[in-house]
Order: C-alpha cells, then sequence, then structure tokens
C-alpha cells in the first residue's frame, strides 16, 4: 500500500474547512498525499487539528471528482474540451450582455477559495461584466457580523485573537458551538472553563460548552434580542457600566440608556424563557470580569434580527470597556476557511476589494482607474437571495457559482431550484457533481486547496499561505486560472494567475494589505491591518474605532415573521445546526470517511414532545413548515427543550432546507435558518 509509504516532501498548507485556520503538514510521496499531521510550530494551533481537518485530503482524488469542463447539450451535460466550454461562456454572456444588459449577469464567489481568486472573480464581474452583481457565501452566515460591526466600530472583522483566550477572566459564547464547528478554537476553550476561566454559554440547544459553563442560559431560538437586552439592563441597573470608557471612546450612549431603562423585564423573561436571576448572574459575571471576550456564531447573524444582535454584543463590550486591549473585544467564529478574505475582497454588492462604497463616485472612480475600465456601475448589485428573486422575476439571466452548493445549503430548496431553472445560462465551477452542479448548463471542474496556492484568511483577519501539494487533477485547473481564461478571452488584459503577482495587485487597492507580500507570509501569515512597515495586528480599536468613536444603538425585541405568520399552524421550532464530523453541504467531508462515522442528518426532540406525538428514539418523523416537508429520523435527547428541535444539512438524501424559511434579516439579508417553524407526525409506512 503506497499510502504507508515514507513521505518524501511535506508541505505546509491552511485546512479547507473552517475559519479557524489550522495550518497542515501535508506528506507526499510520489505526487500522492499520504497523511496530514499538525505542525507544532503554526499558532493558530500548535500541533491540534480536528477530525476534518486530519483528513481533509482523502477527497482530493475521490473517483467522483469532476474530470473535465461539461455542457449541456439537448439537456444531457457532456463532456466537452476546456476551448469549447470557454467559447460557449463567452460567446453566451456577451449575447446576453448585448441584449439584456449586465445587470442581467451575477456571480457568487466563493469562501472556499483564496483571497487572489475571490478578488479575481469580483474584478471580473465588476470591471469585465460590469455589474456589482457579485456575492459569497458570506451572505448567509457572517453577513450580518460584518455589516453590524462596521456600524458600531468601524470594522466588520474580529476585533481580537484566538490566543487571547490564554488571557481573558471571561468567555461569553452566544449562537455558535465551538467544539463541533471550529473544534481547535472550541478545544481552547474547554481548556480554558477548566482552568478557571469564566464561561457564559447561550443557546438555544445545551451544546457541549454548556457542560462547562458557569452560566447556561437556554433561550427559545428567536429571542437573542431580548436576553442580551436583559443582559445590558442588569449591567446598568448593577452599576456596572465603565462610564469613562462610554465617555472617552463611545457615542449615542444616552439615547441607548434611557431605552434600556424602559424594558419590560416580566415580558423579555416570558419571551426568552430565561429565569431573570440566570440572567442578572450572567451579566454581573461578564461585566465585572478584569477582561471578557465575546464569541458569536450563526446562532448570533442567522435570525431576521441578526445585524441588531451583533450590535448589542458590541454595545455589550463597549458598556463594560471590554475593547481594545488582550484578551477581551467581539470576536465572530468565522465559519468558512476563508468567508473572511471573500468579503475583503470585495466579493459582495456593495463594496469593492477593500470594503470601499461603490456608490460613492470618488470610490467608483479609484476602482474603474485601477482595473482600466469605465464599466462599473454606481449602483449596489444583487445580493445572493435577490439574485433568486431575480432570477424568477426573468430579470436576472446568467449565473456563475463557484463552489456553493445553493440548492443544498440555501433555504428554501425548492424556491432556489426554480430560481436556477429559470436561468438562461447558469454556469457551476466545482469539485464534485453537487445538487447545484446537476441543473447548470455548465459545469467547469476546479481544484482544491491541496491542488493551488494563494491566500485564506481566518476569522481572527490572519492572512496565511496555501502551498500547492499536488499539481491539480488531470482535467481541472486552479479556479483563479479558469477566472483569468475567461477574462482573456473577453479581451480583457489579465495577466496569468499566480498568487504572488496577484497579492502584489491587491495590496495596491486594499488599504489594509499594503505590506502583505507573498515573501512575508511564509511563517504564520499576518493579521490585517499590515501597513506599509509590514507589521502584523493582532488587536485592533487600541485608541480608537475605525469609526471614531464607537456607536450605541438600542433595538426592541420583535417576533420573527416566521412565528407571527405560521406559529398557530406549526407550533414546533426547529433550528439548524452542525455536527463535528462533517462540513456544510458535506461534499468534501461525506468524501473523507467521516461519512462513515457519522451518516445521516437526524431530528434532536426532547422526551416530552416525542411522547406527546407517539414517536420513540429512531423512529422516522415527517416536518412539516410552510414551504414543505421532510422525513428524518428522530433522536431522542434532553439537549433541547420541549418546543424545540434541531438538525443539520450535511447530507442530501434528507434535504432540510425543503422546510426551512425564506425570511431573511432585515438588514444584510441573511437566511434566518435558526427559526422554522414546524408540526410534526410519525412517518406513515416508513
Ligand atoms: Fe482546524 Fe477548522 Fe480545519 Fe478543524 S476544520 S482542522 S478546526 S481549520
Amino acid at each position: 500500500d503506497s499510502k504507508t509509504n515514507e513521505p518524501e516532501e511535506v508541505t505546509r498548507t491552511v485546512c479547507t474547512y473552517c475559519g479557524v485556520g489550522c495550518n497542515l503538514d501535508v506528506a507526499t510521496a510520489s505526487g500522492e498525499i499520504l497523511s496530514i499531521t499538525a505542525p507544532y510550530d503554526a499558532e493558530v494551533n500548535q500541533g491540534h487539528t480536528c477530525l476534518k481537518g486530519r483528513y481533509a485530503f482523502k477527497f482530493y482524488d475521490h473517483p467522483e471528482r469532476l474530470r473535465s469542463p461539461m455542457v449541456r447539450k439537448n439537456g444531457v451535460l457532456e463532456n466537452v474540451s476546456w476551448d469549447e466550454a470557454y467559447s460557449y461562456i463567452v460567446d453566451r454572456i456577451t449575447n446576453i450582455r448585448e441584449e439584456h444588459g449586465p445587470d442581467s449577469i451575477a456571480g457568487i464567489s466563493s469562501a472556499r477559495c483564496t483571497n487572489e481568486e475571490n478578488y479575481l472573480m469580483q474584478k471580473f464581474i465588476r470591471a469585465v461584466v460590469g455589474t456589482n452583481n457579485i456575492d459569497c457565501c458570506a451572505r448567509v452566515c457572517h453577513s450580518p457580523t460584518a455589516l453590524g460591526m462596521q456600524r458600531s466600530f468601524g470594522t466588520g472583522a474580529a476585533t481580537n485573537s484566538v490566543i487571547d483566550i490564554k488571557y481573558t477572566d471571561c468567555m461569553m459564547v452566544i449562537g455558535a458551538n465551538p467544539t463541533a464547528a471550529h473544534p481547535v478554537t472550541g478545544a481552547k476553550m474547554k481548556q480554558a472553563a477548566m482552568k478557571g476561566t469564566k464561561l457564559i454559554v447561550i443557546d438555544p440547544r445545551e451544546i457541549e460548552l454548556a457542560k462547562y459553563a458557569d452560566h447556561f442560559l437556554q433561550l427559545r431560538p428567536g429571542t437573542n434580542v431580548a436576553l442580551l437586552n436583559m443582559m445590558l439592563y442588569y449591567i446598568i441597573d448593577e452599576g456596572l457600566a465603565d462610564l469613562a470608557f462610554i465617555e472617552n471612546r463611545t457615542e449615542g450612549y444616552d439615547d441607548f440608556v434611557a431605552n434600556i431603562k424602559k424594558l419590560d423585564i416580566n415580558a423579555m423573561e416570558a419571551i426568552t424563557g430565561v429565569n431573570r436571576e440566570e440572567v442578572r448572574a450572567a451579566a454581573i459575571t461578564y461585566a465585572s470580569a478584569p477582561n471578557a471576550m465575546s464569541f458569536h456564531g450563526l446562532g448570533v447573524t442567522e435570525h431576521s434580527q441578526g445585524t441588531f444582535t451583533v450590535q448589542q454584543i458590541a454595545d455589550l463590550a463597549m458598556i463594560t470597556g471590554n475593547i481594545g486591549r488582550r484578551g477581551v473585544g467581539v470576536n465572530p467564529l468565522r465559519g468558512q476557511n476563508n468567508v473572511q478574505g471573500a468579503a475583503d475582497m470585495g466579493a459582495q454588492p456593495h463594496q469593492g476589494a477593500g470594503y470601499m462604497d461603490v456608490t460613492k463616485p470618488e470610490m467608483n472612480r479609484l476602482y474603474m482607474d485601477f482595473y482600466k475600465t469605465d464599466k462599473i456601475p454606481s449602483h449596489i448589485g444583487y445580493k445572493i437571495p435577490e439574485m433568486f428573486d431575480a432570477a424568477i422575476a426573468g430579470d436576472l439571466k446568467v449565473m456563475w457559482i463557484i463552489g456553493e452548493d445553493v440548492v443544498q445549503t440555501d433555504p428554501n430548496t425548492n424556491k432556489v431550484k426554480k430560481a436556477l431553472t429559470s436561468l438562461d445560462l447558469f454556469i457551476v465551477q466545482e469539485l464534485f457533481m453537487t445538487e447545484t452542479a446537476m441543473l447548470a448548463d455548465v459545469v467547469l471542474p476546479g481544484a482544491s486547496f491541496l491542488e493551488k496556492s494563494g491566500t485564506f484568511t481566518n476569522g481572527e483577519r490572519r492572512v496565511q499561505r496555501v502551498n500547492k501539494v499536488v499539481e491539480p487533477i488531470p482535467g481541472t485547473k486552479a479556479d483563479g486560472q479558469i477566472i483569468v481564461d475567461v477574462m482573456q478571452r473577453m479581451g480583457y488584459d489579465q495577466a496569468d494567475y499566480a498568487p504572488d503577482t496577484m497579492l502584489e495587485e491587491i495590496s495596491q487597492i486594499v488599504p489594509f494589505f499594503k505590506g502583505i507580500t507573498w515573501e512575508e507570509l511564509a511563517k504564520n501569515g499576518k493579521q490585517w491591518p499590515v501597513p506599509e512597515d509590514g507589521s502584523s495586528t493582532e488587536i485592533i480599536h487600541i485608541d480608537s474605532f475605525k469609526r471614531g468613536k464607537g456607536l450605541f444603538t438600542y433595538f426592541d425585541w420583535r417576533e420573527s415573521e416566521e412565528i407571527v405568520e405560521h406559529g398557530a399552524e406549526y407550533p414546533y421550532i426547529i433550528t439548524t445546526n452542525r455536527e463535528l464530523e462533517h462540513y456544510n453541504c458535506g461534499a468534501m467531508t461525506r468524501r473523507t470517511g467521516n461519512g462513515e462515522i457519522l451518516k445521516e442528518d437526524v431530528l434532536l426532540i426532547n422526551a416530552k414532545d416525542a411522547a406527546d406525538n407517539g414517536i420513540a428514539d429512531g423512529d422516522m418523523v415527517c416536518v412539516t413548515s410552510a414551504r414543505g416537508k421532510v422525513d428524518i429520523k428522530a433522536r431522542i435527547t434532553a439537549e433541547v427543550k420541549p418546543g424545540v428541535m434541531s438538525t443539520t444539512f450535511h447530507f442530501p438524501e434528507i434535504m432540510v432546507n425543503l422546510i426551512t424559511s425564506d425570511v431573511h434579516d432585515s438588514e444584510a439579508k441573511c437566511p434566518e435558518y435558526k427559526v422554522v417553524a414546524v408540526k410534526i407526525r410519525k412517518s406513515k409506512g416508513v
């Protein structure tokens, strides 16, 4: 077995899965990957990976990898040459743009791809096609974080670094399950809690960290705003506000405090389902710790009030002066390996590379001069959910999606399918024949992280080098090269894909990449902002916020539209989650052996709800929402309270997103995956 050979070479690269950004040493012999180990000298993971990262090489040469471009002919996807696929794409895009204008075309870039590839994709859409219709999966995960933190602080990124867990006195984890979704960071939290660091967990599910928590607040899904208002109320009520910090560093406090004082605590207690004394105790722990950090995940953002909740978490940090030093701050746990980078590189419809507003004439001009084009419009493009609406309405004719299985992972699957099948041209760049790729007119086989070089930016703003371990498997190409090939064929003067020169170009337009060079990223990367002197930044907002003063904003809690509209007919709430073994749609982890460890999505259900509906452990349950129904196996557990259920969406066999709602965050348009009104019954005849 060649897999037991001694390694000839070891290449250091970065994990393709979550936003922790673990460094991996990949051993090869005769061009074959033997193993992955975790380097001890890597600052991010110090000799540790999780189950996903350890086996992250097993999918790359899987027999099901796409190995040829395909074009749909007479309804069937057929293998074609790269030249034929490119000619087809260029002709169709050119014709459709002439007939319907550039805004009839849209792209979804990939948080799995490198910074350089994301930069290129948004450049292609803006400078070559001539539209701002570019977005990425941040829309369906942390877009409320980016917007909320930009509003409160001026920068939509983590204020501190994961290493700060070592120095903090209190961790507040809200709407995140780090031991499953960010396991290396989760392990650090667990160790810190065991050594005495205070831990507050706020979640509708009794996640693993809850067992180590000093305070576990198990709230009803969709009530984060009410619960955080209660915490803010008690901090003020107990005289724990840091008035000096508030005076020197913030604005908007007087109005904010006046609103908080008017809160009806009885009502909030009933809404959240959490005893007020438990909330008071947690608030006192957070506010009286010398240094307190918060961590949040998709249980904060994937709500109709997601952006507001992020701003409240910022309010909590500011009211207690927990900003600008070691062991404090607001720290979103980013989901995808490079979702921070995709947004940094401008894969979003309102801001280009470096977060400059494309609607501001001077910024728009700056981009156009830099890209040597006059094509970039000054209006905001479509966000992902708006793309689907526009496709159904007939206004959007072309979509090009890189590395995102929107059919399996975006909410309301039937609506997504309807949108994609309404397009005149649908291009998918992928590793495997996903549920989304099956609907494409053109499929382009991309390369995995092991087959290309570039950079990923992790959740603590750390730009790290991804180094090619093996050549792209025959028939595939690095995603950046595919984009460049099309740019060149559409007449744009774009140099071939090379990560060092791309990074140099990026450093000329993205202000916080100014001092970044390919060579100097070699060991442990650098945390942006990286000024001209090349220094790395572990903590931001030390003396002042990017926006000057930090902004306090008060928000009233509002019941989710999903519950208001459908709660009477569908009395239970499902919230979605992740399991350790799998990553998102599972296209990679189901092909690494992890699929043998965890083989299916299951419905977590409380014993009372199960008994009320005649359901036993292991029974198939028919779960119906206003959008559709799925049959899924019940697992009876005390992890969820009566009235609340939970499940994953790692497997296409179940297609949990058939039932999720297309209610979105009112500000950032992030879908509300976390509150789905359903009714249940034992499945018939299963
Ligand atoms: Fe690290 Fe996340 Fe990869 Fe696990 S999935 S090895 S925690 S980067």
